[in-house]
C-alpha cells in the first residue's frame, strides 16, 4: 500500500510516515494509491469476528509497515467493552457499535448505529482511541516522543486527551477558550489527572485558540525543536478507523451476501461521510450515503446543486449541533480527488479558483452526475426547529433520546428513504452532552451513564493563560523541558 498527495507533486509514503504527520508537504492530503477491495465471500467471513478482530482485517488492507501480530494486539487493545461501555441500558456494548432498530419507515427499516459509547460519549473516540495506541506503538518502535498541540471547542480535545492519556512518549498541550465550554464538557477534560495531559484556558474564544496553534506551527524551528504535532480531523488514521464501523454497520443490518444499505451521515469537516465513500470504493455495499448538514450547509449545497462555495468564520452559524458549525469540511478534498478521476493538477486548479473566486461550480458537467449515480451521494439540511421536533419525535415513536447531531442524520434520512433499503443513521454522539436542547425537546434531562454522574465535582487541573503564542510556547518548553 503507497499512499500519495491529492495535489500530486510529491514522494509516494507508507503508513507510518503518514501516521504524525497532517498536510502533504505540498499542501495535499494523503490517500491510498488505489483503494483495497472486499469481496463478497470475504465480506461473509467477518460475520462471526469481533469488532476488535474485523477492525484488524480492515485496517490491515492500508497498513503496510506495521507487523500483522502488533496491529492485531492494538485492535484488540483498542476495542474493548470497558473502553466503550458507555452505551444505552440494553445495547450490547460488547458489540462497540450496538445497531439499535428504530422501526420501519415507508418500507425502510431505520436504524441507529451507536459511535457514541466510548471515554467521551462521541464518534471521534472510535477513532481516537486507535490513534493513541497507533501513536504510542510507532513512538516506541522509533525511539521518538510527540507534543500533540490543539485548540477545541469541546469535542476534539475531550476525544484527544482521554485517547492519549497515560501514553508513553506522548505529550497533549490543548487550548480551549476560557469559561465558553460547558460545565460537562470542563470537566470531561479538566478533571484528568494525568502528567501528559496540559489544559490550558485561553482568555479568548476559539478562534484565538486556533491562531495560536497555527502561530506556534509556523516556527518551523521551534516546531521541530519540541517535536509538536496535530491530530485534526484530515489524519489519514483517522479517516480509515472509521471505515470499520461502515463494514461493521452492514454486517449488523444485513443477513446476506450483496444485501445494499444505506447510511445517513451528521456531517460537518466531511471525515466521517469520507470513510463512507472510501468503504464504498472498496466494495461495500452502499446504496446512498446522506451527508446531512445543519443551517451550516455548504456541503448541501455542493451535493444538491454543484456549487461548492465555502463560508468566512463570519458567516458560520452557532447552532444547536455546534459539532458541525463549519464553514470549510476540509476532508472534502479527498472526495473530489476521487470525483475528478485522480487528476491531481484539475484539483488544484479548483482549489486555486477558491482563492480567486471563492468557490468552484460543477453544475451542469459530466461529473455532476457522477456524484449520486457513481458515488451515491445525496444529501440535506436540517435546523433548530426540525432538530427539536425530531428529538421529539424519535421519543414519542420509539422511545429512544438522541442527540442533536444524530437529530440531524435522522431528519435528513427521512427525505431519503428507499422501500426495502436499511437506513442505518450513525449516532454520532449521547443526547447526555446535549443537556439544553434535549430539555427544550423533551422537557426533562438527558440520561447519563452511570460512570459520568457528578463528573462536575471532580478535581480540575488546568491553566489560565493570555491570548498570546509565545506565552502558550514558554509554557511548551517548559513541560518539554527542551
Ligand atoms: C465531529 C462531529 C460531527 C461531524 O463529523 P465530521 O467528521 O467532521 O463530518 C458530527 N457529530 C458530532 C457529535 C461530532 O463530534
Amino acid at each position: 500500500m503507497q499512499y500519495q498527495s491529492t495535489r500530486g507533486h510529491d514522494v509516494p509514503q507508507h503508513f507510518s510516515d503518514i501516521l504524525l504527520g497532517g498536510l502533504a508537504p505540498d499542501g495535499g492530503l494523503y490517500l491510498p494509491a488505489e483503494y483495497p477491495q472486499v469481496t463478497t465471500d470475504e465480506l461473509e467471513s467477518w460475520r462471526s469476528l469481533s469488532y476488535a478482530d474485523l477492525a484488524y482485517e480492515v485496517l490491515r488492507k492500508f497498513v503496510d509497515d506495521i507487523p500483522e501480530d502488533a496491529l492485531r494486539d492494538i485492535t484488540r487493545r483498542t476495542y474493548t467493552a470497558e473502553v466503550y461501555g458507555n452505551g444505552r441500558p440494553g445495547d450490547d456494548t460488547a458489540l462497540i457499535t450496538p445497531l439499535r432498530t428504530l422501526g420501519e419507515e415507508e418500507g425502510a427499516p431505520l436504524h441507529l448505529l451507536g459511535l457514541s459509547n466510548g471515554p467521551t460519549l462521541a464518534f471521534k473516540d472510535m477513532a481516537m482511541q486507535l490513534i493513541g495506541n497507533l501513536f504510542e506503538y510507532t513512538l516506541a518502535r522509533d525511539d521518538a516522543e510527540l507534543n500533540i498541540l490543539g485548540a477545541t471547542s469541546g469535542d476534539t480535545g475531550s476525544a484527544a486527551e482521554h485517547a492519549m492519556r497515560g501514553k508513553r512518549g506522548i505529550r497533549v498541550v490543548m487550548l480551549s477558550p476560557h469559561g465558553r465550554m460547558s460545565s460537562f464538557q470542563r470537566a470531561q477534560m479538566f478533571s484528568l489527572q494525568d502528567e501528559n495531559i496540559v489544559n490550558l484556558a485561553v482568555e479568548g474564544n476559539f478562534d484565538d485558540c486556533q491562531d495560536i496553534v497555527k502561530a506556534v506551527s509556523r516556527d518551523a524551528e521551534f516546531k521541530a525543536h519540541h517535536a509538536i504535532g496535530t491530530v485534526n480531523s484530515i489524519n489519514w488514521a483517522r479517516v480509515v478507523a472509521q471505515v470499520v464501523y461502515y463494514v461493521h454497520g452492514w454486517l449488523l443490518a444485513t443477513d446476506g451476501p450483496g444485501q445494499r444499505v444505506s447510511f445517513s451521515v451528521p456531517s460537518g469537516n466531511f471525515g466521517n461521510v469520507c470513510a463512507g465513500h472510501i468503504a464504498r470504493c472498496m466494495g461495500l455495499p452502499i446504496d446512498r450515503l446522506v451527508v446531512a448538514t445543519n443551517e451550516n450547509d455548504v456541503l448541501d449545497e455542493f451535493f444538491r446543486t454543484g456549487v461548492y462555495r465555502p463560508r468566512s468564520a463570519a458567516e458560520t452559524h452557532h447552532t444547536s449541533s455546534p459539532s458541525m458549525d463549519i464553514s470549510k469540511a476540509s476532508n472534502f478534498e479527498r472526495f473530489l480527488y476521487d470525483l475528478v478521476d485522480r487528476d491531481a493538477a484539475r484539483l488544484g486548479e479548483l482549489f486555486s479558483r477558491l482563492d480567486t473566486e471563492g468557490g468552484f461550480d460543477f453544475t451542469g458537467t459530466p461529473e455532476f452526475d457522477r456524484i449520486a449515480d457513481d458515488f451515491g451521494f445525496v444529501s440535506g439540511r436540517s435546523t433548530h426547529g426540525n432538530r427539536v421536533e425530531t428529538i421529539r419525535d424519535v421519543h414519542e415513536r420509539y422511545g429512544v433520546a438522541i442527540d442533536p447531531h444524530t437529530a440531524d442524520g435522522v431528519t435528513v434520512a427521512r427525505h431519503h428513504l428507499t422501500a426495502g433499503v436499511p437506513m442505518i443513521v450513525l449516532e454520532t454522539a449521547l443526547p447526555a452532552k446535549f443537556a439544553d436542547i434535549v430539555r427544550e425537546a423533551l422537557g426533562r434531562d438527558p440520561e447519563r451513564p452511570a460512570a459520568f454522574e457528578g463528573i462536575e465535582d471532580l478535581p480540575q487541573k488546568f491553566d489560565v493563560v493570555p491570548a498570546d503564542a509565545d506565552r502558550v510556547k514558554a509554557v511548551i518548553a517548559e513541560h518539554t523541558g527542551r
